[in-house]
């Protein structure tokens, strides 16, 4: 059996009223013994209670990664017509400046909806980087997928995960991957224009502690992005303890749109965004309907009565796309305030002192504010 810890409030706020909202709920995915319940907080958080002890955790993710090192498909980099028009799309809605380019990319990209949102969703709705080793950090970042596409799109990618196993197969493709997670990053400087967290605060202990943690490594200005499973979803309605965004014993807690646009602006973000969400009903129906027949979704057969359910998964996509707050996921991005008009003038002042000092030979300014070191 699985050690627990049992925690009778909501690991968010704290509140110990709250309401069964999934009861004895399997793990479908990776076959984790026990059953397990989610409660639901007047806050808005789902939550799992019991949940694995800390020293459990490293055995529910035994089975977590395949390792398996295929590169990911970096589309923009296709050759022929196909190509062109997806390198124009990136030229003409984020800022790139690929060669070879159809402005056809910029014109047609409305009557794609659907291969445009997963180029959306591949480069993480990205913007070209501002300038030459914008840095950008992976967090949970697994066998380094999105760190080859990143570095493809000209960013100085790193990565943190918390699996060994993850962090030494990234290492093998000479991906700069070191172990941790949040918070417990390390001691990485706030030196990072972007922090990525893809289907990362679901899993972790400490939501509050993780998004404070990635508001500290941000540069004043610098992007949040991260997507989750949709806590008050349409899928969770009609799966129940079978919906592929649970998970248990894996996803601690779970969030709507609204409650993590509070997070977000209670860790000190600023202009908090909901991204349209991702068509991601065909890949949780499937999923779920194989896990409540029991079946490892993962297999390649379509589960029984997928035939009916895929036009119920496609009207949920289309539903999506008018009421976001129905989707599976929800997607965000947020920004670190940017300087202070009175921060930025104490900068320039001890830069000015630093070239002075520098001028005169003597030792660089001591004390100034270790956030404000750019060069790491
Ligand atoms: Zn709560």
């Amino acid at each position: 059996m699985i050690e627990v810890e049992h925690l009778g409030r909501c690991p968010v706020c704290a509140r110990t009223e709250r309401r069964i909202a999934v009861a004895d709920a399997a793990d479908g995915v990776f076959g984790t013994p026990g059953r397990w319940d989610y409660w639901a907080c007047a806050c808005g958080v789902l939550y799992l209670d019991p949940r694995p002890a800390p020293d459990a955790i490293p055995g529910i993710y035994r089975h977590y990664y395949t390792h398996a090192l295929a590169d990911p498909p970096l589309r923009w980099r296709e050759p022929g017509f196909r190509g062109a028009v997806r390198r124009g799309y990136l030229n003409a809605r984020y800022g790139y400046r690929f060669p070879d380019a159809s402005r056809l990319g910029a014109l047609t990209w409305p009557l794609r909806r659907a291969a445009v949102k997963n180029l959306d969703f591949m480069i993480r709705h990205l913007p070209a980087p501002a300038k030459a080793g914008t840095r950008l950090l992976d967090v949970g970042c697994g066998n380094g997928d999105f760190l080859i596409v990143a570095r493809d799109l000209g960013f100085e990618a790193s990565g943190i995960d918390p699996d060994p196993a993850a962090v030494a197969a990234a290492r093998s493709r000479g991906l700069d991957v070191a172990l941790g997670g949040l918070p417990g990053s390390g001691s990485r400087d706030a030196s990072f224009e972007h922090v990525m967290l893809s289907h990362v605060l679901e899993h972790v202990a400490d939501p509050v502690g993780a998004l404070a943690e990635a508001r500290r490594l941000l540069v004043p200005g610098g992007r949040l992005w991260l997507s989750l499973p949709n806590a008050s979803s349409d899928g969770l309605k009609r799966f129940g303890p079978h919906w592929r965004g649970l998970e248990p014993p894996r996803h601690f807690a779970l969030f709507g749109a609204e409650r993590l646009r509070a997070l977000l602006a209670a860790a000190g973000f600023e202009r908090i965004e909901r991204l349209p969400p991702e068509d991601a009903a065909l890949f949780y129906f499937r999923q779920s309907q194989a896990i409540a027949h029991g079946l490892d979704p993962y297999r390649a057969e379509d589960p029984p009565g997928w035939n009916a359910l895929r036009g119920f998964a496609e009207t949920a996509n289309r539903r999506a796309r008018r009421f976001p707050g129905c989707a599976d996921t929800v997607t965000m991005i947020a920004f670190a305030p940017p300087l202070s008009a009175e921060t930025a003038k104490s900068r320039l002042r001890v830069d000015e002192r630093r070239a002075d000092g520098l001028e005169a030979g003597s030792t660089p300014v001591e004390g100034r504010p270790r956030e404000e070191t750019p060069e790491h």
